[in-house]
């Protein structure tokens, strides 16, 4: 295939990324009526989704330490939730299920998440922490050593 020697813009890299700055650089183009899809070339140096976009486990989760990621994460699944069949996104939720040494990290982000009003529940404790996994998850579940449990009510 022929490479266009004019374009007027070129996005490089094929991944995630690239192809969604593509499709909403396309949808400004022509909203403005300054253009379309057409301007725009999208190139790779192996193929689209060659690189982590085609190996991501396509789990979406809000348990990010930097607090703009969780307020990025927080907008990702309202679009999500737009078109959740469409986009074939089931929301069933996530867990983070800790030890000792992690409690203290995943109460912080469990404290933004409830500043920014992303729904989520945190429970602190071995003994709580056993209870709410046999009564909510699973009647035999028996891992020891788990202290907090985050468990968000959105993503999946
Ligand atoms: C194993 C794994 C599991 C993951 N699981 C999840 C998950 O469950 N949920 C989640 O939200 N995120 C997950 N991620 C993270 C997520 O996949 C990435 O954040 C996201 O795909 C990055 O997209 P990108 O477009 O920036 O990069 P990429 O998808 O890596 O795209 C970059 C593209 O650029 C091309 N390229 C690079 N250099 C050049 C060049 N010089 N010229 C031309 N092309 C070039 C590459 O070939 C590639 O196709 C996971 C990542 C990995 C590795």
């Amino acid at each position: 295939m022929s490479l266009p020697t004019h374009m007027k813009y070129i996005i490089i890299g094929a991944g995630i990324h690239g192809l969604s700055t593509a499709y909403h650089l396309a949808k400004e183009l022509r909203t403005k009526r300054r253009g379309s899809g057409r301007d725009i070339l999208v190139i790779d140096k192996t193929a689209i989704g060659a690189g982590a976009s085609g190996i991501a486990c396509g789990v979406i989760r809000n348990n990010y330490y930097q607090p703009a990621m969780q307020e990025l994460i927080a907008h990702s699944v309202d679009v999500w939730e737009e078109d959740a069949e469409g986009y074939g996104y089931l929301p069933v939720g996530y867990m983070q299920i800790s030890p000792e040494c992690m409690h203290a990290d995943v109460a912080d982000i469990h404290g933004r998440q409830e500043d920014i009003g992303y729904d989520s529940k945190f429970i602190e404790g071995e003994k709580d922490c056993l209870k709410y996994m046999r009564e909510n998850v699973f009647e035999d579940w028996q891992a020891k050593n788990v202290t907090s449990i985050l468990h968000e009510k959105k993503g999946g």
